[in-house]
């Protein structure tokens, strides 16, 4: 491998030997294309015009008025496929394209990034598998029929728990065995270098553009930056075109389930150790012996028990803060922002949302703020009635 795909003491590639040739390829391939101008012109133009970049930074009057500071809302909801994942789905789905890949594979756990990926499969003519624990193909029915509707096959994944992480570990095995001609697409800015590497470049169209709009439409960059934490792509997608300018204060928010105290979340930063777990040094839920923990909340998008390990390295570099959002919070977030802007946040997004509403009374009202909306919440209005009743 040409790099180590360190960040200070987490990622590398904690793979079996048979995946380093594999990796090996893939890094080469990407740091030969994410350069080139053909490929770059080629991306840029799908963003444009496939999945509907620049998207607006928008200023919620009403949701600010509410917490007494302004809100500025990085509206990823609005591409195409409903979230931010078609910005990686694309570049990696572009770049097997151009490795000379002809099938991609890809996990999925609530069917997301299952979906974004078949999406693109579809797009570019690619034969596409996509991995999904048996225990979530049950509960996201709709996703499972709109990847089988892209042309996708759906394989159900029986070990474990049937969820996130077991489907990566049987797409790992399978690309071991199928390396000539298939691509696996990683959906989240972890695993095994070079994926956090990968996915960050192709997440980073969202702080780029969020940066430019906040000096266009602001006139200077905003007092603080925030997104929601599963895997981290959407997060360091955002937080990259801030890094650099060091009084923007980057703030991630991850899944406090029923309360971090309970043990029922998925919050990896804020309760995790650091332990190993698909192929990268992170942060990690896990038990006094190391026994990987399953996460638990509101939105499947974040119950992953790994975190990538960018966000690990700004965490202990201070450069970065995370928080937890507890589900009973998140749901007054989503409900709060769809009443005061008529937007439907994903669960997710909402995590993130969860955390300003609580600063109301704190932050003062000069501040500005910018949350990443990663995706809209169309997907999650079953879900939310079903607590709204469960409250009644
Ligand atoms: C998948 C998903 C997430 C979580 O993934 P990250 O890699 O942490 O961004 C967040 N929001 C939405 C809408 C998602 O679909």
């Amino acid at each position: 491998m040409k790099y180590k795909g360190r960040f200070g003491q987490f990622g590398g590639f904690y793979v079996p030997e048979v995946l380093i040739p594999v990796l090996e390829e893939l890094e080469e391939g990407f740091y030969r294309y994410y350069k080139d101008k053909n490929f770059i012109a080629e991306l840029n133009d799908l963003y444009k015009n496939y999945a509907g970049r620049p998207t607006p930074l928008y200023l919620a009057k009403r949701f600010s008025e509410h917490v007494g500071f302004k809100i500025y809302l990085k509206r990823e909801d609005l591409l195409h496929g409903g979230a931010h994942k078609v910005n990686n789905t694309l570049g990696q789905g572009l770049l097997a394209k151009y490795m000379g890949k002809t099938k991609l594979i890809a996990e999925t756990g609530a069917g997301q990034h299952g979906l974004a990926t078949a999406m693109i499969g579809a797009l570019f003519g690619m034969e596409t598998k996509i991995f999904m624990g048996i225990t979530d193909i049950r509960r996201q029915s709709v996703n499972v029929h709109k990847m089988k509707l892209c042309g996708a096959e759906v394989i159900g994944v029986e070990g474990g728990t049937g969820t996130l992480k077991d489907a990566i570990n049987d797409a790992l095995r399978y690309w071991t065995a199928h390396v000539d001609d298939t691509f696996y697409l990683f959906g989240t800015a972890s695993g095994p270098h070079p994926y956090p590497t990968i996915v960050k470049y192709f997440q980073s169209c969202i702080g780029t553009e969020a940066r430019a709009q906040c000096l266009e439409q602001i006139g200077h960059l905003p007092d603080k930056v925030l997104a929601c934490v599963g895997g981290g792509s959407n997060a360091i997608g955002i937080f990259s075109g801030f890094i650099d300018d060091r009084d923007v204060e980057l703030i991630g928010v991850e899944a406090g389930g029923e309360g971090v105290s309970t043990g029922h979340h998925a919050a990896t930063l804020v309760a995790g150790k650091v332990g190993i777990l698909h192929g990268a040094k992170s942060y990690l839920l896990q038990d006094e012996q190391g026994q990987v923990l399953d996460t638990e909340s509101i939105s499947a998008g974040l119950d992953y028990p790994a975190v990538g390990p960018e966000h690990c390295y700004l965490k202990d570099t201070g450069r970065a803060k995370y928080v937890a959002a507890d589900d009973k919070d998140v749901l007054d977030a989503f409900e709060l922002l769809t009443r005061k802007e008529g937007i439907i946040p994903a669960l997710e997004s909402s995590h993130a949302l969860s955390y300003v509403m609580q600063q109301k009374g704190k932050w003062d009202s000069n501040t500005v703020v910018v949350v990443n909306l990663s995706g809209r919440g169309d997907k999650d209005v079953d879900i939310v009635e079903e607590h709204r009743e469960n409250k009644i």
